[in-house]
């Protein structure tokens, strides 16, 4: 019997990189050898240098041209280009070599918008399925954008006050649009980039998508567009927060950014749910002027806090330019990074609040943590309007005239969510449901382990 050996490709993000190393460790667990290409940026976050971590997943890189990171300000036509030709020609040789050395690959998974992968994999008659690390809902909006409901969605674009219903989601406005999809941005690499891999599966006899979700959360939208189009796997979390039989496996392994420990002593210090947890993701950098209203906000709202502040790529603290820096300091602890699981799993933690990156709101729903949603970008919109309406797990802050979350809106929010009212006491209830759902759809016989297993069997039957 040949046995199944899976190549992984991942994007140099660490949203990506955290998704991609989980579902590898999901599938060793399942006894398929994995091989993981990356960037050598992707790569030195994933495994310092070596060619193999303790999870016994082996690492390739290549170079890019983009080794120390790319920043949002990089050029991203030239990276994706650049990440194509070069990944194309790794992916290659990977692919020989694995038959020279008796275990050759048998089917390839990347990420979601390196649609070169899918082409190199046909060259090689093997079988490929792309790894979308967003919602199914998502994946649903840009799919009808670009089958017949392109236009019906450029129509709410145009007035904000007016909703849509598109088949497998909920009522839609302009507001909770991914901001790829405003008029503004129509043109950007994103809905490009997802046009070039709708047209990537569209050359497979039996495309597949593996996605970051499970049945139970986003049931009508992995539905909507077929039944066997998307897969839900997720949710892609270290598995000691689902079914707990591995209690070393609760971080993320590529999560080399730099971080202190004092944060957990502090955390130990604290009464059971009293704690707001800040955090805006591995990328964004908010302005300072946001970040005076976040400030104000937890002072008004005179809870302990601690809040991810990152530090900006000419090494520079934002914090330092908070005018009440201070006062901050003495009510809660400011950090540059964390390891955001673990935070969420320790007992003080009561709230949330989050940017809305897919993998915040995941670890969110398995942490049982209910959040107060300040979107910003890309699918974070989205991802807000379902906690706030789907999950009911939380509440979207609501701008200003200048864009901007004021600091009465954040201390509202948190007492919404944290506070003893009726709305906060049904958020913590459906915050423990989808705690307890996630739970069973990740465990052995679950809906995820059963979607994945099957995925492997038909990987082992070459998508026949
Ligand atoms: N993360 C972390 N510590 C931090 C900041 C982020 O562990 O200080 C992790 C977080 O747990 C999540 C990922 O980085 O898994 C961020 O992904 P998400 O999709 O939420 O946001 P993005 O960074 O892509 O905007």
């Amino acid at each position: 019997m040949v046995h199944t050996h899976i190549v992984l490709i991942s994007a140099p993000f660490q949203g990506v990189i955290n998704s991609v190393i989980q579902f590898a460790k999901n599938l060793k667990r399942m006894g398929v050898k994995i091989t993981i290409l990356s960037s050598v940026s992707a790569q030195n976050r994933m495994a310092k240098a070596s060619s193999s971590t303790p999870d016994g997943l082996t690492f390739v890189s290549f170079s890019d041209g983009y080794d120390d990171g790319l920043e949002l300000s990089d050029n991203l036509e030239h990276f994706r280009s650049e990440n194509k030709r070069r990944g194309s020609k790794a992916l290659s040789e990977l692919i020989k070599a694995s038959c020279e050395e008796g275990c050759p690959v048998t089917g390839v998974v990347y990420a979601m918008l390196l649609p070169w992968v899918a082409e190199v994999a046909r060259e090689f008659n093997l079988p490929s399925a792309p790894l979308w690390i967003q919602t199914a809902t998502i994946f649903t909006l840009y799919f009808h954008y670009f089958n017949g409901y392109g236009d019906l969605i450029k129509k709410i674009c145009d007035d904000p006050s007016c909703a849509i219903e598109l088949p497998g989601l909920g009522k839609i406005t302009s507001h909770d649009l991914p901001t790829f999809m405003l008029p503004s941005n129509i043109s950007s690499v994103g809905l490009q980039g997802f046009k070039e891999q709708l047209d990537a599966l569209n050359a497979e006899v039996n495309p597949k998508i593996l996605v970051n979700t499970f049945d139970e959360l986003e049931s009508k939208a992995l539905r909507a567009i077929g039944k066997q189009y998307l897969i839900a796997i997720g949710p892609l979390v270290p598995s000691a927060f689902l079914d707990g039989k591995d209690p070393s496996d609760n971080a993320f392994g590529g999560d080399l950014l730099q971080k202190s420990r004092d944060y957990v002593e502090w955390l130990d210090s604290k009464p059971q749910s009293s704690v707001v947890y800040i955090s805006f993701g591995s990328f964004f950098n908010l302005q300072l002027q946001e970040m005076e209203e976040i400030g104000r906000g937890l002072l008004e709202s005179n809870r302990p806090f601690l809040w991810v502040s990152r530090v900006l790529a000419d090494g520079e603290k934002q914090e330092d330019k908070l005018s009440c820096k201070e006062k901050l300091e003495k009510q809660g602890l400011i950090v540059s990074c964390c390891s955001q699981v673990e935070v969420l799993s320790h007992p003080s933690v009561g709230c949330f609040v989050t940017h809305c990156g897919w993998n915040s709101t995941l670890e969110s729903l398995v942490l049982g943590i209910p959040v107060v949603c300040l979107p910003q970008f890309t699918d974070q919109p989205t991802n807000a309007k379902l906690l706030e309406d789907e999950f009911k797990t939380g509440v979207r802050a609501t701008k200003n005239d200048e864009g901007i979350v004021e600091g009465d809106e954040i201390k509202r929010c948190i007492e919404l969510v944290m506070g003893d009212g009726e709305i906060g006491e049904e958020i913590r209830k459906n915050a423990k449901k989808w705690k307890y759902l996630a739970k069973e759809a990740a465990k052995e016989g679950g809906s995820s382990h059963k979607n994945l297993r099957a995925f492997v069997d038909e990987i082992e039957d070459g998508f026949q």
